[in-house]
């Protein structure tokens, strides 16, 4: 008899398992080149300005290699979190920011795909309510954390507490801080909190990756001319959108003082090539699929008394007529 600690997700065999994790090494080594050059696991001296928002490795689209990899990703990520909510040990944040139009919503979309929606929470933080503003600024995205064993998906987070606040000083005011709290330092000791809190949220079994989605201004000129000239995309523009786009510098700026402040081995950053829309989703997905591989997920193994019971289970149903 097998078990389900025995088996893979598919009921497989162990033969079948072995040809499974080989399979599994396969695309870990293949997706490995896709993650390497984008991550950011130590924050200091870090520069922005080494990154292509254009490169895709060499990879074309047309080849097909970047479709079939963003398949299995996709597909291997939907088993994973099969076995991820199964042992209800970990859980999975994963942060994203960007510009606008730098394509956070489509990459979500795309990379979470085949994942049982009731094993991942999407959130996505705009500007805070009056409720959020009379607390502290971490409470609202506390509040939204992923359970044990769920998916977390930030599109935003607390990093626009250092970003969009950072870059407009009005909306700092909004917050009412205590005077002495508002002083030049203030940004570095938003950072300081953020990093413990992201080290003491690991402590906990979530496990965080941080996704920049990095477009270039041209590109991001583009896409909104695109959606100016389609009517179905019209809903997604706002002329609140080209008023940001005159920020640019000081949004750079704050991304790279915020991926030096918090990048880690344990909260890494990504900083994704964002012109080539098919490269960024495989980018993503191959990040995540890495860092829950990394975890070896299994089925939890059951005991002596569980197997008991399924013994009973199984002889009271062949009992039935
Ligand atoms: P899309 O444009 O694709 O719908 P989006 O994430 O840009 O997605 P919007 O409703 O356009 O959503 O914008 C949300 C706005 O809320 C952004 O301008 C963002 O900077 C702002 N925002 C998010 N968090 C905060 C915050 N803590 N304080 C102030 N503004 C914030
Ligand atoms: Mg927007």
């Amino acid at each position: 008899m097998i078990d389900a600690g025995e088996r893979t997700k598919q009921g497989a065999a162990p033969s079948t398992k072995r040809s499974c994790a080989v399979a599994r090494r396969e695309i870990l080594d293949r997706i490995q080149k896709y993650v390497d050059p984008f991550r950011i696991r130590k924050g200091k001296g870090f520069r922005l300005k080494g990154f292509d928002p254009g490169d895709t490795c060499g990879l074309q689209l047309g080849k097909g290699e970047a479709a079939e990899l963003l398949a299995r990703g996709t597909q291997w990520l939907a088993e994973e979190q099969d076995m991820l909510y199964a042992q209800d040990r970990w859980s999975l944040l994963l942060v994203f920011q960007a510009m606008d139009a730098a394509g956070k919503d489509g990459t979500i979309k795309h990379v979470m795909s085949g994942v049982n929606p009731q094993g991942c929470q999407v959130f996505s933080f705009k500007q805070p309510s009056r409720e959020d503003l009379d607390h502290d600024f971490m409470w609202r995205y506390v509040k939204c954390l992923p359970e044990r064993g769920r998916i977390g998906i930030f599109n935003r987070s607390y990093y626009e507490e250092v970003l969009v606040v950072r870059v407009h000083d009005e909306i700092l005011k909004r917050q009412r801080l205590p005077p002495q709290s508002v002083s030049k330092r203030i940004w570095d000791q938003r950072l300081a909190d953020i990093a413990h809190f992201e080290s003491y949220l690991t402590r906990q079994g979530t496990i965080i990756l941080k996704f920049f989605l990095h477009v270039s201004r041209a590109e991001q000129k583009k896409r909104f001319v695109q959606r100016l000239e389609r009517p179905q995309k019209h809903w997604k523009f706002s002329s609140a959108d080209i008023r940001e786009r005159g920020f640019w510098a000081d949004y750079m700026d704050a991304f790279e003082e915020a991926i030096r402040a918090t990048a880690t081995q344990h909260a890494p950053w990504f900083v994704v090539p964002a012109d080539n829309k098919w490269f960024t989703r495989l980018v993503v997905a191959a990040a995540i699929v890495e860092a829950v591989e990394k975890l070896e997920l299994s089925y939890p193994v059951i005991d002596a008394a569980k197997k008991k019971e399924l013994a009973a289970a199984r002889a009271a149903l062949a009992r039935e007529k």
